[in-house]
């Protein structure tokens, strides 16, 4: 069941307050853009005002009881990171966001272990994020950058993955491409990467949030994902990395809390995670972070990805009925694909499009989708997008389909 009358369906709506607030122009708010940023549960919000509350004092310094209780909440949300992607507790090194964790792999690990004639591999549907720390990575070290080729649908082309992996030591991959939704084949690319003798990173921003991950299943070296796509707070996120990987890397960013010795000529550093977390981390956030993963697990990673299945499968249906007015779909048929839906109307500028969808009060995405290279391989200036979470309905999705033709009228395009 997908419409807001399930019982569950409704505690959760019931779940995140902002979804209860009208529009200025007094519309329900249909909150399609989950890719970009995912809203947050109350029991979010209150878990950051009882850190402030009542827990706040810097981490691992003080020794009076306000700082370790601090301590202790910050690292018991590692734990249930840890925890929620099947890691071990000291794989999981607290970042701002999925950026800065693959920067972290690109500066600490890519200089460490990249030379000339050797490659990183990367796809066409990569994200700025898992694309540029790569370009500069192999400018700085003389490795070659490559890219795994994808069809006009936006599917993985794998016929020649063995000659592109030939002499590549980074497999750097997105597991849920955030313009078309592809999810990428990890169970065939993940052991024929290794098999190469490549780390495979993945960028899990798209996937972590929606689905259930487990690093050791699928074997991944390293894992980025954002606390904010996956109803936490903005600023925290993490990197996983495989224990004896990140024992062998040097830190990343260096000053306060990442050392074990300081002298004035030389340093020790902790260990892990410590070692990759230099200055006072984002305490209240992390905080939060672990009830927000608190909250998914007691939603069932399974029930949010079947629901998103469904309600994807239930979108791309009545979108389809808009073709023939001039909406363009893009991305894989429904197997392959996450809830992520980009399109087109006609040639109406997708800037445009969002503009009217919002008077209606429909949120969705407009542009590159920070990802350039792929929207010029595509030959498409821009997108509209919608993405879905387990606050959406059968009502936004046709929510969206009415304001589609809203938009179809006054564009007469059809
Ligand atoms: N990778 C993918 C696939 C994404 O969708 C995003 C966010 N749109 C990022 C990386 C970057 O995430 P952040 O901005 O939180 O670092």
């Amino acid at each position: 069941m997908l419409a807001t009358d399930d019982p569950k369906q409704q505690r959760i709506i019931g779940d995140f307050p902002i979804l209860a607030k009208p529009t200025s122009r007094g519309k329900r708010l249909v909150y399609l853009d989950s890719a970009a940023s995912s809203q947050k549960p109350q029991a979010v919000i209150d878990a950051l005002v009882h850190f402030y509350t009542n827990d706040n004092a810097n981490i691992h310094r003080g020794v009076y009881e306000l700082a370790e209780r601090a301590t202790a909440d910050f690292e018991a949300a590692r734990e249930k990171v840890a925890q929620f992607v099947n890691a071990d507790t000291p794989e999981i090194i607290w970042t701002r966001n999925t950026t800065e964790a693959i920067n972290l792999v690109s500066y600490s690990w890519g200089l460490a272990n990249l030379y000339p004639g050797a490659a990183i591999l990367a796809s066409q549907l990569e994200h700025h994020s898992n694309l540029v720390p790569w370009q500069l990575l192999a400018a700085k070290t003389g490795a070659e950058l490559r890219f795994l080729e994808v069809d006009a649908e936006g599917r993985f082309k794998l016929e020649d993955l063995d000659r592109k992996l030939r002499g590549v030591k980074l497999l750097a991959i997105s597991h849920i491409s955030n313009s078309l939704g592809t999810i990428a084949p990890l169970d065939i690319l993940i052991p024929r990467a290794h098999a190469a003798g490549a780390l495979v990173l993945v960028d899990a921003a798209q996937s972590v949030p929606h689905m259930p991950v487990d690093v050791k299943r699928l074997d991944v070296d390293f894992l980025a994902a954002s606390g904010h796509k996956m109803c936490g707070p903005t600023g925290i996120g993490f990197l996983y990395g495989k224990r004896a990987l990140l024992e062998a890397m040097p830190p990343f960013l260096t000053g306060g809390d990442m050392i074990r010795e300081v002298a004035y000529e030389s340093t020790t550093f902790n260990e892990l995670p410590w070692k990759f977390e230099a200055g006072t981390s984002n305490i209240a956030d992390a905080v939060a972070l672990g009830t927000a993963v608190d909250y998914l697990t007691g939603v069932g990673m399974d029930w949010i990805r079947n629901h998103e299945r469904a309600l994807t499968a239930y979108a791309l249906e009545r979108l389809r009925m808009l073709e023939p007015r001039g909406l363009a779909i893009y991305g894989p048929r429904e197997e392959q694909r996450a809830g992520v839906i980009s399109f087109n109307l006609a040639d109406i500028h997708a800037h445009d499009l969002a503009s009217i969808l919002d008077t209606e009060g429909v949120c969705v995405r407009a542009g590159h989708h920070c990802t350039m290279p792929l929207m010029r391989r595509m030959g498409w200036p821009a997108t509209a997008r919608a993405s879905f979470y387990l606050y959406n309905t059968e009502d936004d999705v046709d929510a969206l389909v009415t304001a589609l033709e809203k938009a179809a009228r006054l564009f007469k395009v059809a």
